[in-house]
């Protein structure tokens, strides 16, 4: 696996608790990153050879600011491209905006803030607009991420609406059902060549959101990046071979007559793996264990 991607999940915690987050963001949700494991974290990072990015996000990442900040310094002193990704919930004004956002100028290379109707009661918030006007005056690159509503189809500069995580338990059923059997393969994630890969703050790395390949505090991220092979994982070997429906017909679980997408049927089918492969189905954060 040739790494260039490492995406930390700072905190699950959130203070949005939306409907179409795949690792059920909420403000009761437990783990968060502590500066020593970062540290630790971005050391292996520094010992993948094709490391180019290091991001930050959630749950929303803002909340723990101070650490935030500490990241991104440490992060781009060791020479890395960082990105943050943002519900920008903070930018209530210009000039509060143009305060959080100063500590990171010249630190950042990417500032991407969620705004759409899952987050707001508009698509483009208040928010996003002071994150956006303060951080173009502070020279800091910033995108924009908006998903489409259930069943729309995706507007210019719109993502699609994937059903994991809670969005599979909330909002699947709201959409058009298509059998099982047509979803013969992952639509979304390179799973025989990640570029990038998620970590949390357990030190879990997830492939695909739930779907971990290791754990970075059992051996370091350069071994599990070597020996990386997606068909001796027994669910990624499934995915990669058939896709979700693959998933299902390899451990004969029972399935119902639609699914929602692809994701949708893996998230459903990974639901009834977990006892089975505890060990590569967790934590239970990205499976709505602590959802109140
Ligand atoms: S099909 Fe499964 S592995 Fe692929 S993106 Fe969807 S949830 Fe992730």
């Amino acid at each position: 696996m040739k790494l260039t991607g490492l995406h930390f999940l700072l905190s699950y915690q959130c203070n949005f608790q939306c409907d179409h987050c795949f690792v059920w963001g909420s403000p009761w949700q437990q783990g968060t990153f502590t500066l020593k494991d970062v540290r630790e974290a971005l050391r292996q990072a520094g010992g993948v050879e094709t490391m180019k990015w290091i991001y930050f996000e959630g749950g929303e990442a803002f909340l723990y600011y101070p650490i935030l900040q500490e990241c991104v310094r440490l992060a781009k002193g060791m020479g890395f491209q960082v990105g943050l990704v943002t519900n920008a919930y903070w930018a209530t004004a210009l000039e509060d905006a143009r305060q959080w956002l100063a500590p990171l100028a010249g630190l950042l290379d990417d500032l991407s803030v969620s705004s759409d109707l899952f987050h707001y009661d508009e698509k483009l918030s208040c928010q996003a607009g002071f994150a956006s006007q303060a951080a173009s005056e502070l020279g800091i690159p910033l995108g924009m991420i908006s998903v489409a509503p259930v069943e729309a189809a995706p507007a210019e500069n719109e993502g699609e609406l994937m059903y994991r995580g809670r969005a599979a338990a909330k909002l699947a059923g709201k959409a058009r059902q298509r059998p099982w059997e047509s979803f013969d393969a992952c639509p979304y994630e390179d799973l025989r060549e990640p570029g990038r890969i998620h970590l949390d703050p357990l030190g879990n790395l997830h492939v695909c959101q739930g779907i971990s390949i290791g754990n970075i505090f059992n051996a370091p991220l350069a071994e599990w990046c070597a020996a990386y092979d997606p068909h001796r994982h027994p669910i990624l070997g499934a995915l990669v071979e058939g896709g979700p429906a693959e998933l299902a017909r390899r451990y004969t679980l029972p399935v119902e007559s639609g699914y929602a997408d692809a994701c949708h049927l893996c998230y459903q089918c990974r639901v009834a793996l977990r006892d089975r492969f505890a060990e590569w189905l967790l934590p239970d954060q990205m499976y709505g264990a602590f959802e109140t």
